[in-house]
């Protein structure tokens, strides 16, 4: 192709790397790196702009100001802090369960230094990871044995690919999840050495329906949460109980995925959740659930019941590439331990979802004058609910309040500056109005949540 003379000498035009570098980076302690990357990127965004007749500007002043603000965005932490105002607890986009104080200082100290992490102390000899949290998983359940690996879904993997490699795990096809970022349950199993063995249909299935599919070839009886929506209607499924009698009258172990997993009675917030370990009590063998749902923990994956089935699950080979980590061991650590003292309103979830009405109210009052401040429209504060988390209880939502900001351009405009703040704000946006909701923010965030509004009073 033959690029006419006007865009060649426009392209003559452009500085080179090393002038654009030494321009954006006059007075600033940007580092090289960034500086380089953000200068090639940028004369690369001109240069296309010019080969494709988009205006561009392409002064060594304009190109160095979208130089210096490319590297400084190069230079930033990442993951960036936000501020969630969109009242979702276990926002899994957002990260999930943010730890409390302690527990993150917990990770920061055993992340800087050595700990005895594998090692027995008084013997000197090797020790188990597993040892560290071990104790305190089975004084607040009562369960036998524990095993604590990276989610979840590993937690899942281990278990089917352990207990039934080479044979069929029997599910109902109402409990065939996708859960988020690509956890879906037939995906698990062809990962593992397992076999699916679908029963029942999508809305109703039976306890007749896993008696006819138990076989030789039966290794286990899998209950999976649904985590992430709701069957209704014309429904019928098996209760945990009635499949750990037929899984007992088989000799076949019943695993419950529970997904969330809470230690504390959340019944009088209005979360109709029992304990995570109320599944074992029922006859489950098994039970999975995350350290960083309704725990409030930690990304982990925790597995409580039969001492035997969790041994063999320790010594699969799979156990080593789904360990946990030192830090989070740390945090979970801090976290169960806080349980046990009676300290669970310093886990940020737990306080979260327990919140009074009363607490509620004051923040968003708070809040609402805030915003008023600093811009010329209608703020007010007035009932709303909070969900919980789509990937952790989709149908719950909390009672509660909300401020309702009604900007006299675009809500989503709003929503796009506010994202745009520093730190940057999540809102919920319904129709032509911001919603925020206290419940997920801190007494600290009200100010920063007031300052991302100011440069937007004329949107
Ligand atoms: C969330 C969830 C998972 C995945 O847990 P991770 O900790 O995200 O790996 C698996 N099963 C169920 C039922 C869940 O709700």
């Amino acid at each position: 192709m033959d690029v006419p003379s006007s865009v060649n000498a426009q392209l003559r035009q452009l500085p080179s790397v090393d002038r654009l570098v030494d321009a954006a980076g006059l007075n600033t302690k940007l580092a090289r790196w960034c500086l380089l990357e953000a200068a090639r990127s940028a004369l690369q965004g001109a240069r296309a702009n010019v080969l494709e007749g988009a205006s561009a500007e392409l002064d060594l002043d304009s190109l160095s100001r979208r130089t210096r603000r490319l590297a400084e965005e190069l230079a930033r932490p990442s993951p960036r802090q936000v501020v969630n105002a969109t009242g979702v607890v276990l926002h899994t986009n957002l990260g999930r369960a943010p730890l409390a104080t302690g527990a993150a200082r917990a990770v920061a100290d055993s992340a800087a230094g050595y700990s005895d992490l594998e090692l027995d102390l008084e013997s000197g000899g090797r020790g188990s990871r597993q040892q560290h949290v071990n104790h305190l998983l089975r004084i607040l359940s009562g369960a036998e044995a524990s095993l604590v690996v990276n989610n979840n879904a590993a937690a899942l993997l281990l278990a089917v690919d352990t207990l039934a490699a080479g044979r069929e795990v029997v599910l109902s096809r109402g409990e065939m999840v996708e859960i988020g970022g690509s956890f879906r349950i037939p995906e698990i199993m062809e990962s593992s050495r397992a076999e699916l063995r679908e029963v029942g249909t999508t809305n109703r299935t039976h306890l007749r329906d896993y008696s006819a599919a138990i076989a030789e070839r039966t290794g286990i009886l899998l209950k999976v949460h649904r985590s992430n929506f709701r069957l209704e209607g014309f429904t019928a499924e098996v209760s945990l109980a009635e499949l750990a009698t037929l899984g007992g009258e088989h000799g076949i172990p019943l695993v419950e995925d529970r997904g969330s997993g809470t230690f504390v009675d959340l019944r009088t917030a209005g979360v109709p959740e029992r304990e995570a370990w109320s599944g074992l009590r029922e006859g489950a063998d098994l039970v999975l659930f995350s350290g960083d749902k309704l725990l409030g923990g930690p990304q982990a994956g925790i597995v409580l019941g039969r001492g035997d089935l969790i041994g063999r699950m320790q010594s699969n080979p799979l156990a080593r590439a789904l360990r946990v980590d030192k830090m989070t061991l740390s945090a979970l650590h801090w976290t169960l331990t806080a349980l046990l003292d009676g300290r669970e309103s310093e886990i940020p979830v737990v306080a979260m979802l327990l919140a009074s009405r009363e607490t509620l109210e004051a923040r968003a009052e708070r809040l609402a004058k805030a915003i008023q401040r600093v811009v010329p429209y209608p703020v007010s504060v007035e009932r709303g609910s909070s969900p919980v988390g789509g990937g952790a209880l989709p149908d719950v939502e909390l009672p509660g309040v909300v401020v309702c900001v009604k900007p006299r351009g675009s809500a989503a405009g709003i929503a796009r500056g506010l994202r745009a703040a520093d730190p940057p704000v999540l809102a919920r946006v319904q129709r032509d109005v911001i919603l925020l909701d206290p419940r997920t923010l801190s007494d600290d965030d009200v100010a920063l949540v007031a300052s991302a509004f100011a440069p937007l009073a004329d949107v």
